[in-house]
């Protein structure tokens, strides 16, 4: 388990759990044949599955494709529970970006028995988080961009004006089902341009441009 950075330093407390969406922007929900749901899809990564988006992103290599999905990443600073979205906001400590990595093709073998996706979603490492601002910088919730380049290739350029669930009811309906504690990580759900990385990739993930600069090579074990 590692502590998250949040404005250079270290965080108060150690990461927790992520909590996530799927399908949270209708694009992505459209690229791989997914309908568009009418309240959040939600999971949850363990905290083993959190690590540093820095230096190396480590991958499985016999389990079949592994997908990036680049996200908005929250860090929670204050415990709650059944909260307002106004009250959820004002528990958010910082703002990143985040890979929620994912084993498509076990994932697609478990959407077709209605199987849970943790074996897709939730293993060591799948959640590669970036280094943290402070949320008390972002003027406008829903108008935050995030892009991931590989090799230099931008391949998703993203804004939280198109999520299905804007972040305030998002982080409501969550804190419904699930505590949200000091060093929690929610995940906000990927735009499209989702797809399969290889040994060597070099990625370069941003929030806002230069907010979040977040830099790795992928790494096949
Ligand atoms: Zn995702």
């Amino acid at each position: 388990m590692f502590t998250p950075k949040l404005d250079d330093a270290p965080f108060s407390y150690g990461v927790g759990k992520a909590v996530c969406v799927g399908r949270n922007y209708a694009a992505h929900a459209a690229e791989l044949n997914n309908p568009i749901p009418e309240q959040p899809l939600l999971f949850i990564k363990p905290a083993d599955a959190v690590v540093p988006l820095q230096d190396t992103v480590e991958i499985p290599s016999d389990q079949g494709a592994v997908h990036y999905e680049l996200e908005i990443a929250l860090l929670i600073g204050e415990r709650i529970r059944k909260a307002t979205p106004e009250q959820a906001l004002a528990a958010v400590a910082g703002v990143g970006v985040a890979l929620d990595l994912t084993l498509r093709e076990v994932q697609s073998g478990l959407k077709a028995k209605a199987h849970p996706w943790e074996r897709a979603k939730a293993f060591d490492g799948s959640c590669p988080v970036s280094d943290f601002v402070a949320a008390s910088r972002v003027q406008d919730w829903a108008n935050l961009g995030l892009s991931l380049d590989i090799n230099e290739q931008s391949r998703q350029d993203g804004n939280s004006a198109n999520m299905l669930f804007p972040i305030p009811q998002l982080l409501a309906e969550m804190s419904h089902c699930f505590s949200l504690n000091p060093g929690d990580i929610v995940l906000t759900g990927t735009p499209e341009g989702v797809g399969q990385l290889q040994d060597g990739d070099r990625l370069k993930a941003c929030l806002n441009r230069d907010w979040v600069v977040s830099q790795a090579t992928v790494k096949t074990l």
